[in-house]
């Protein structure tokens, strides 16, 4: 079968198994509680990456929808903020479980939808999960600070206090991770959501509200509007939205923080990337060559810490045939066919955008060792396929190496030295992440410090911090001050209230005003 059947569990009300053969399912809004079918006059179609048949259509929400969505949170807000913290951490431990429980229905929805391998999109819902499973931490997360006796009788302590309701703006690349990176850490907190999926892969989004409201989450307290344009600029505006998390590109993430912000909102926004992989010739070459392989070309490069960037030096730089030919046995299949190493890209414009770049390297000066453009997936023919590629010779200036790829393909730069390596790392615009591959401590430690990048993998190619740590990208990967997950996503979704308190014994009772500022 061309298009993934899902289970009877997920044949709810946004993706009737019944009619992915016949017509075309509507993925719902979830409102209150309720699934409910929009009212909209516009809806985008949505495609598998591997055929491009059409499996769905997703609404861009009205106007009075998206208010629904608001209005729920905001109504729900107050009895969550006050539910127990133990009983919101219940909630989260049903929710774990029920994840864990279908996270095999979740993956068949990513991959439908997004294109990507089923073993990568396990590791797409388990990634997400293990947040889930840090956010029932929450009881030690939370917690304040005290400070007794500051002065005779006086006692200075601090909760943490959730803000209200807040949004998030999530991206086609982790139908299931990047939602949860937000609602949950979010929810534990004790403030609602609403959450906006990306357009073109709301279904993982929707099979994870409803498994929260089996959890015993509260009506109300996520809410789930589509839409584009209309329904982002809805979320930056309105006055009842405290705070917003996004993912996605820097084009819509500046856009997204600048208005946000001006809207008086707390806004964190993770954005593109190009990651660079310095290969020094000491490192252990089968492993350093598997490592970068597997994660340039991994999920078709459709990663914000794919290692796009490959920095051979020295000796290293003789390497490069063995890493062509690395590249050339990954198998390119749609992401349910058994034993697929990378599957489509997300649409026809991806894989344009991408040749398009390709092309331009051999324009300037670049040399293709390995060309993917024209590659034909047998029973695919219409899919967003591109092959593994490899493009050499690349100079810092070059269009290739200045914009995010985005696809699968690895261009590589060499320089005779590891300060040439790092000045190249540290003089590009991004900071998501990047890895050397060394076997000398120094070497590496040297590079873990003068690299300004967020995240550095030491013979770890793609180093995204479990969630006990927080993501931290940094420079043009990231705007805002305050990080995904971990200690720093409890604190965005939290703010301070400091108490000051004084229990006097009755006899130490004031005698007259005290005007003086008090020292
Ligand atoms: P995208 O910016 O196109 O879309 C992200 C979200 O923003 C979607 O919900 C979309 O509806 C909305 N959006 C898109 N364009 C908009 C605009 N002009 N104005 C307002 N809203 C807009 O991103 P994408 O293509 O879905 O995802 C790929 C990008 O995300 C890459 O650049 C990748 O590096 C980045 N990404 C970053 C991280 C990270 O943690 N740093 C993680 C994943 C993806």
């Amino acid at each position: 079968a061309r298009i993934l059947q899902v289970s009877s569990k997920v044949n709810s009300t946004w993706y009737p198994a019944s009619s992915f053969s016949s017509s075309v399912p509507t993925v719902k809004l979830f409102i209150d509680g309720k699934f409910v079918e929009s009212k909209s006059d516009k809806w985008i179609d949505i495609h598998n990456p591997a055929t491009n048949e059409v499996i769905g259509r997703v609404p861009q929400a009205t106007k009075a929808e998206m208010d629904a969505a608001v209005a729920s949170c905001k109504r729900a807000f107050p009895a969550w903020a006050d539910t127990s913290v133990l009983s919101r951490q219940q909630v989260l431990l049903r929710y774990q479980q029920l994840i864990k429980e279908n996270l095999k229905e979740i993956a068949k929805l990513i991959t439908l939808e997004q294109g990507k391998t089923l073993a990568d999109a396990e590791g797409d819902v388990f990634r997400g999960l293990q947040v889930v499973e840090h956010a029932c931490s929450v009881t030690s997360l939370m917690l304040g600070e005290t400070m007794p006796s500051i002065t005779k009788d006086m006692d200075l302590y601090s909760y943490r206090l959730p803000l209200g309701v807040c949004a998030g703006i999530a991206p086609f690349n982790f139908p299931a991770m990047i939602p949860l990176w937000m609602f949950p850490m979010a929810m534990v907190c004790g403030n609602t959501f609403v959450l906006k999926p990306s357009e073109r892969v709301p279904g993982a989004s929707m099979l994870l509200a409803k498994l929260l409201q089996d959890s015993g989450a509260p009506d109300g307290t996520l809410n789930i509007l589509h839409g584009q344009h209309e329904a982002v600029n809805f979320i930056c505006d309105h006055p009842d939205i405290k705070a917003i998390s996004f993912v996605g590109s820097n084009q819509a993430g500046e856009y997204i923080f600048e208005r946000g912000s001006r809207h008086g909102k707390r806004v964190q926004a993770n954005m593109g990337a190009k990651n660079h992989g310095v290969v020094m010739p000491d490192a252990n070459k089968e492993n350093t060559l598997n490592q970068l392989v597997g994660a340039a070309f991994g999920a078709a490069g459709q990663r914000c810490m794919a290692l796009s960037t490959a920095i051979l030096v020295g000796e290293a730089k003789k390497w490069l045939p063995e890493l062509v030919e690395r590249a050339k046995n990954l198998r390119v299949n749609a992401g349910d066919q058994p034993g697929a190493d990378l599957g489509p890209l997300i649409t026809p414009q991806a894989k344009e955008r991408v040749c398009n770049l390709i092309d331009s390297g051999t324009k300037e000066g670049a040399s293709i060792l390995l060309d993917g453009r024209k590659i034909k997936v047998k029973g695919y023919e219409n899919g967003n396929f591109v092959g593994p590629t490899i493009i050499s010779n690349v100079k810092p200036t070059m269009t290739c190496y200045k914009e995010e790829i985005f696809g699968p393909v690895l261009v590589v730069l060499e320089t005779d030295t590891l300060d040439e390596a790092i000045k190249i790392v540290n003089d590009n615009p991004y900071g998501n992440g990047t890895a050397i591959f060394t076997t000398n401590g120094a070497t590496a430690r040297k590079y873990s410090h003068l690299v300004d990048v967020g995240q550095v993998g030491v013979n770890v190619p793609i180093p995204v911090p479990l969630p006990m740590f927080s993501f931290t990208g940094s420079r043009s990967s990231f705007r805002g001050d305050t990080n995904f997950y971990g200690k720093q996503g409890i604190h965005f979704y939290t703010q301070l209230k400091t108490i000051t308190s004084q229990w006097k014994e009755e006899d130490a009772t004031l005698s007259s005003p005290a005007v003086v500022m008090p020292t």
